[in-house]
């Protein structure tokens, strides 16, 4: 299994099948991710590898220990190793091979954004939209 940044910068490979997923709904992988959730999964160390980029990896840590990996080039969240745990973390946009796992657990959804809840009316596109005023127009 591989997986890179959205650069392409650092890239990863796994060996072996990935475990299901997880989302954590909280606040502090709301604002790391910019999104509602982040998805991720753990594997073992031992079946982990960098296969480039690993020096442009940039670590902030937050004085609680929430602690969160980027590339310096693009931003995007990154494997990041579990000292003490044998584990790497591994955010699952980053994957680039379709995998069978599925997100199977939510976490801190008491703490989910209130505008994450979908609505009936939401309108659903199989594509992007025409342009960013068709975009702003559904809005
Ligand atoms: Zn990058
Ligand atoms: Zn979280």
């Amino acid at each position: 299994m591989k997986g890179e940044c959205l650069c392409g910068n650092v890239k990863f490979e796994i060996e072996g099948e990935i475990r299901n997923l997880y989302q954590c709904h909280c606040s502090l992988c709301r604002k790391a991710t910019g999104a509602a959730a982040n998805a991720a999964t753990f594997v073992q160390a031992a079946a982990f590898r960098w296969v480039s980029g690993e020096s442009d990896i940039r670590s902030y840590k937050k004085p609680s220990g929430f602690r969160s990996d980027f590339c310096s080039v693009c931003g995007s969240p990154v494997p990041n190793s579990l000292r003490d745990s044998g584990m790497v973390w591994i955010p699952a946009g980053l994957l680039d091979e379709p995998v069978a796992s599925r997100i199977s657990v939510h976490l801190h959804t008491k703490s989910a954004a209130p505008w994450e809840q979908e609505s009936a009316e939401c309108v659903r596109l199989d594509g992007g939209p025409e342009s960013l005023e068709s975009l702003n127009k559904l809005l």
